[in-house]
């Protein structure tokens, strides 16, 4: 047994007592929150110990998108709630509750990639609720700081203490609205997400729809691919190929780090010819490895995803290496935000975009990065953090959008969980395929006896009655 956090007293009162928190912990509560009551329940908890490979041609990509006839939405449609849908969503929306949970989740097994040998999922779960209406959202940080700057505890801190206090009590009947009420926060983007995807699942709920519909997307299921880390031996990974394959998933991801890179390709396209494979380096190269990606040519992968590292240079130099090898390079870490991807796209950094809603700041946000790559003819697909049902079954809905044409980033429950913390399971709805959501918002919602065993800590905020 391990004790993982002490409860946090100081900042209990912080919350209870507005000048106390000034005094005592130098909290910057921003202005404009004066006529709140928030409530601070924070606990400290006892957890257990945890241990077609076709030439790529993004221009030609399929979408691989099941077209549905259920919801017809335009492709151009903007859904609601997001800054162009004022004329549909601009109805009364109060915040009423917000609940912040940070839950750490026992994965199956040890998911191995370049940065780390990762035994838990720790994530960020809001409940929002506004009259009748409740939602959850989900944003999955990494664990610790090593994908990005942002990891768990600190995205907890942030909504805790400086957004989620600027939220509750306050009518947001767009995500904008939301998101300008925490502009004021420089990055952290995880913790931004937190609060606006919670808000467009309650949209949803709100005008009963499901969140695909909300979003402006359409169809009766999105194509999903298989992931695979770093393995104690190529026979192992061939194995575990063959099966995703007998599966049929549509693509497959390897990742990919110094000492399981280019032999473990080489043996992978030697065994199967045909099948669509792209690479994972998680950022872990630099321009002094130009020529092992040239070499990588040669097995015909769909892209190299985020081979360089995500320092100041990183888009420059990834766009010099996209000059210098004729796989498709994808960004991943580097796309922060609508902002950076716009770089991107003018330096000629990649030719694919792997966009994760919490790493680029919400739904919003990742639906304008789709839009803005469309327009310059860059295929978009959706990544995942291991989220828990909740977040993946938001990601399903997401996937649906126009430019969303590579197999994401989801994967069934049983994958990565022995036991998933969100109720309904992801499970495969036909071969490499997960269904949308049939219900308003989506249909996942914590598992009570699990969110209470899993919780490390809980933060609830009221509005004044
Ligand atoms: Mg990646």
């Amino acid at each position: 047994m391990m004790r993982l956090m002490a409860p946090q007293r100081e900042h209990a009162v912080c919350h209870t007592a507005k000048r106390v928190v000034m005094r005592t912990c130098g909290c910057s509560r921003p202005e404009g929150d004066e006529n709140l009551t928030i409530a601070q329940g924070l606990r400290g908890r006892f957890l257990f110990s945890l241990t077609a490979p076709r030439r790529f041609d993004p221009a030609g990509m399929r979408h691989y998108t099941r077209p549905g006839p259920r919801h017809n939405a335009r492709n151009d449609d903007p859904g609601l709630g997001g800054v162009r849908a004022a004329g549909y969503s601009r109805h009364l929306m109060v915040i009423d509750a917000i609940d912040v949970y940070w839950v750490r989740i026992p994965l199956a097994f040890v998911w191995k990639t370049s940065y780390a040998d990762q035994h838990v999922t720790d994530t960020i779960l809001v409940r929002m609720q506004s009259g009748p209406h409740h939602a959850w959202g989900e944003s999955c940080p990494p664990y610790i700081p090593s994908y990005s700057s942002e990891h768990t505890l600190g995205t907890f801190h942030t909504v805790r203490e400086h957004m989620a206090p600027r939220i509750v009590g306050r009518d947001l009947r767009t995500a904008q609205d939301l998101l300008d009420r925490i502009d004021f926060v420089r990055g952290n983007q995880f913790a931004r997400a937190a609060l606006e995807i919670a808000w467009w699942v309650l949209e949803a709920k709100r005008h009963g729809v499901p969140l695909h519909v909300a979003l402006g997307g359409k169809g009766d299921a999105v194509a999903v691919g298989a992931d695979f880390g770093i393995q104690d031996s190529l026979d192992i990974l061939m194995s575990q190929i063959q099966g995703a394959i007998d599966a049929g998933f549509p693509r497959i991801k390897l990742k990919f780090r110094p000492g399981w890179d280019l032999d473990m390709v080489a043996a992978v396209r030697s065994t199967f010819p045909d099948f669509t494979f792209h690479v994972d380096c998680n950022a872990a190269y630099t321009l002094a490895d130009v020529e092992l990606f040239r070499a990588l040519d040669r097995y015909r992968l769909a892209m190299i995803e985020q081979p360089l590292a995500d320092d100041g240079m990183s888009l420059v130099s990834h766009a010099e290496l996209q000059k210098r090898i004729a796989t498709p390079v994808c960004i991943d870490e580097s796309g922060h935000s609508l902002a950076h991807v716009r770089a991107a796209i003018a330096l000629g950094s990649c030719k694919v975009v792997n966009i994760k809603m919490a790493r680029v700041g919400g739904l919003a946000a990742s639906r304008a990065i789709q839009a803005l790559c469309a327009e310059h003819g860059i295929p978009c697909w959706v990544g995942g953090m291991l989220e828990s049902a909740i977040g993946g079954a938001i990601c399903v809905e997401l996937a649906t959008l126009p430019n969303f044409t590579y197999p994401a980033d989801i994967f069934p429950s049983s994958y990565f969980y022995a036991h998933d913390l969100g109720k309904p399971e992801i499970v495969l709805s036909g071969r490499g395929e997960v269904a949308t959501s049939r219900v308003p918002g989506i249909a996942q919602e914590p598992d009570p006896d699990l969110l209470a065993r899993w919780t490390v800590e809980h933060a609830s905020f009221r509005a004044k009655a």
